[in-house]
């Protein structure tokens, strides 16, 4: 897996250090991290299982991008090598430091790694990473595939040790997530122990002025840190991990009279284009491709550094052999594209001089008249977009003042079809299969259901005196409680925001019950500054927060109120007296995991008389839902006792009303349309919620034999 790779790229470049923040699709590289430290403390025959050990690497899951990053800054300057891993959205939490750092510099060698994900397939953003590498000065490594990620990895230490800079590892879903064999160093663990123990021996903070920013040291270190990118850019001009593929070997004899196709590409892009063309290249009712490679030459260059832009390996590139047509193909943003299209800016005139060779008569294609700008790539997008160009199958629709003179010539308007393709994922040419549409939801027998639908209920109860509740959700599993039915989902911008979002709204909302739903991890990610600063300002908000004592969506990752680290137990910090001493007046628990028998009438109307008071509360009040995740609850259930103790149905009392179905929408309930009838599935997990629902009687437990 392309995250296993980064992991052992770094362990094998003598890391020590090493935070993070889980989010989908980097979590595995910290994963993977702890499972190897905790394999090389068994070799080590040191079973302590904990962090105070010299000779495994420190590892920690912090409690959000920006402290993680923090702490691998302190032991940076300390001289240790460090990486911090955490999603896209991550970094826009840790861009604070990182902005100030890169003036600073660091000491041992910061990788951090950041995952894109395009499309998205689980994220707040379709951002890409490599602008934050131009924004910061912070060199970018972009991967293509598992092998390059373990050696672009340790590359990326390299260039981070020599120049003192942090750099950016940057993934995307596909690679992070994608597997390939990987050939690693051969290196023993017993050696990288070693390794370790003797880097070790040489950390320790240095006091110095140059750690602490302060105005004249950032002017004083701007220029520097310019002048350092020219530099990193010469050194990736000279990197074979921005190599060029010669794709069309085919002998004909008008070879030197060919004219050239280059092709500038990235990441998992430059496999789809490898595979794109091959299935052209195979195809042989694809008469004109055919002709196309009798008549040019492919070179395919993969920029695996594109910050800073390695600008003389990409000019070589489009001065060598001519280039006549140039195709840009990347995901996400026009990165490779704006260099490139800036580079022939810059040295046009110079190349017209040297070469005679015009740069403006070059076919440009890329984002800006072709390529989708979002969601992810596929062979099936670059193959099909690549045959139109070689078809010269191309509508372009010219903004160009120049289109009113008549003047039709495609080769100078070759501008604007982005209106077109902006927003597609390119024409798709197979055959499209209809997937049935299922809304994502809560698991069955999730303790969250039980926390939306009550506070729900309890809002109708407002309604009818004509105070409308407000929900501010959360991410994670709760941006699950926004699909109907539950429905419980007002606002919900990124980690931690509820409850800052419901103070807002509270400001200007006077007749509104504000409530904010936050998870236990994303409470100590970003919530607690958000707590402190609504009680602080006096506002009017419910704080619920939903804690299963996990970091559920991500799998099961611990965080301060579970007891446990990285590596090892812990002092549990617990959230109730957190909130309590950030005065938050009104805190009540409600233990979820205590009520096995939800199902009883009384148990569930405390839950409600309770949510109640906490809205009619003036001021902050908070209540904490707890509970186990019902994924990690499943497991063991099969050993329970009453197993046999399940939710049944009643045929002869039910009357096929839906109302179960309607009210919690429990993926465990099905309405049977051929039998007009209520099916409990296999995934119930008999936590009784819909037996509170159904007004006929018809669901309770029962012991089944
Ligand atoms: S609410 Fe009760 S009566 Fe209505 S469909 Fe569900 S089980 Fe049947
Ligand atoms: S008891 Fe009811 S609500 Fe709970 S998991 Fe089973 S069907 Fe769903």
């Amino acid at each position: 897996m392309g995250n296993e790779a980064i992991a052992l790229g770094a362990i094998h470049s003598n890391l020590s250090v090493a935070t993070g923040y889980a989010g989908t699709p980097s979590t595995e590289v910290m994963e993977t991290i702890i499972k190897e430290v905790n394999r090389m403390d068994k070799i080590n025959n040191d079973n302590t299982n904990d962090n105070n050990n010299d000779t495994t690497i420190y590892v920690e899951w912090s409690t959000n991008e920006k402290v993680a990053l923090e702490n691998a800054i302190g032991a940076s300057y300390s001289g240790a090598n460090t990486i911090v891993t955490m999603k896209q959205v991550g970094l826009n939490v840790a861009s604070d430091p990182l902005m100030s750092l890169t003036y600073l510099g660091t000491n041992g060698a910061l990788v951090i790694v950041v995952t894109d994900d395009p499309t998205p397939h689980s994220s707040q953003t379709e951002q890409d990473t490599r602008h934050y590498g131009s924004f910061a000065n912070v060199p970018v490594f972009d991967p293509c595939d598992a092998q390059e990620a373990y050696d672009l990895t340790k590359y990326a230490y390299e260039i981070s040790g020599k120049y003192k800079t942090p750099v950016i590892l940057r993934s995307t879903t596909r690679l992070s997530h994608g597997y390939n064999d990987v050939i690693i160093d051969k290196v023993t663990d017993n050696e990288v122990i070693e390794r370790l123990k003797t880097e070790k021996s040489n950390i320790g903070f240095i006091k110095d002025p140059k750690w602490a920013i302060m105005p004249k040291l950032v002017s004083k270190n701007h220029p520097i840190l310019e002048e350092k990118q020219l530099k990193i850019a010469e050194d990736f001009s000279n990197s074979n991990f921005n190599n060029i593929t010669i794709f069309n070997n085919k002998n004909t004899d008008n070879k030197n009279n060919k004219k050239n196709l280059g092709i500038i590409t990235s990441g998992v892009s430059y496999y789809y284009t490898l595979e794109a063309l091959n299935i052209l290249k195979e195809d042989k009712t694809n008469d004109e491709f055919q002709n196309f490679l009798d008549n040019y030459n492919i070179e395919i260059l993969k920029i695996s550094t594109p910050y800073p832009f390695p600008e003389s390996k990409v000019l070589d590139f489009i001065k060598n052999n001519k280039k006549d047509i140039l195709v840009t193909v990347e995901e996400l943003d026009s990165v490779l594209e704006d260099n490139t299209l800036k580079l022939i800016g810059k040295y046009n005139s110079t190349i017209n001089n040297t070469n005679n060779n015009n740069l403006n008569n070059i076919k440009f294609y890329g984002k800006y008249n072709l390529f989708p700008k979002c969601g992810e790539y596929n062979v099936d997008i670059v193959k099909t977009l690549l045959n139109k160009i070689i078809n010269e199958d191309i509508e372009f629709e010219c903004n160009n003042n120049n289109n009113n003179n008549n003047n039709n010539n495609n080769n100078n308007n070759n501008y604007n079809n982005y209106n077109k393709n902006k927003m597609g994922n390119g024409e798709n040419t197979e055959q499209e299969i209809t997937l049935p549409v299922r809304l994502p939801t809560l698991c069955a027998g999730c303790m969250h259901r039980i926390a939306f639908y009550a506070f729900k209920k309890v809002a109708k109860e407002f309604k009818k005196q004509n105070i409308e509740t407000i929900f501010s959700g959360d991410i994670g599993c709760y941006t699950l409680g926004a699909t109907p039915p539950l429905s419980a989902t007002d606002t919900c911008l990124c980690m931690g925001a509820g409850i800052s979002l419901a103070t807002g709204l509270s400001r200007v909302n006077s007749n509104t019950k504000n409530i904010a739903f936050i998870g236990d991890s994303t409470f100590f990610h970003s919530g607690i500054p958000a707590v402190v600063n609504a009680v602080y300002n006096e506002a009017d908000v419910t704080i619920v927060v939903l804690d299963n004592e996990t970091t559920a969506m991500t799998g099961h990752q611990p965080h301060p109120g579970t007891g446990q680290k990285a590596r090892g137990n812990a002092k549990v910090i617990d959230i109730e007296k957190v909130l309590k001493s950030c005065n938050v007046e009104n805190v009540q628990t409600i233990d979820i995991s205590k009520f096995a028998n939800i199902e009883q009438e009384e148990v569930f109307n405390n839950i409600l008389k309770e949510c109640k008071s906490s809205m009619e509360y003036k001021g902050v009040s908070a209540i904490i839902f707890k509970g186990d995740c019902v994924t990690k609850k499943i497991p063991n259930s099969k050993k329970s006792k009453a197993k046999n103790l399940k939710v049944v149905i009643d045929e002869n009392l039910c009357n096929s009303c839906k109302l179960c179905i309607n009210e919690i929408g429990c993926p465990a309930l099905r309405y049977d349309s051929l039998n007009n009838s209520i099916e409990l599935l296999d995934s119930c997990t008999n936590c009784g919620l819909c037996i509170n629902i159904c007004p006929k009687g018809a669901l309770s437990k029962k012991l089944v034999f």
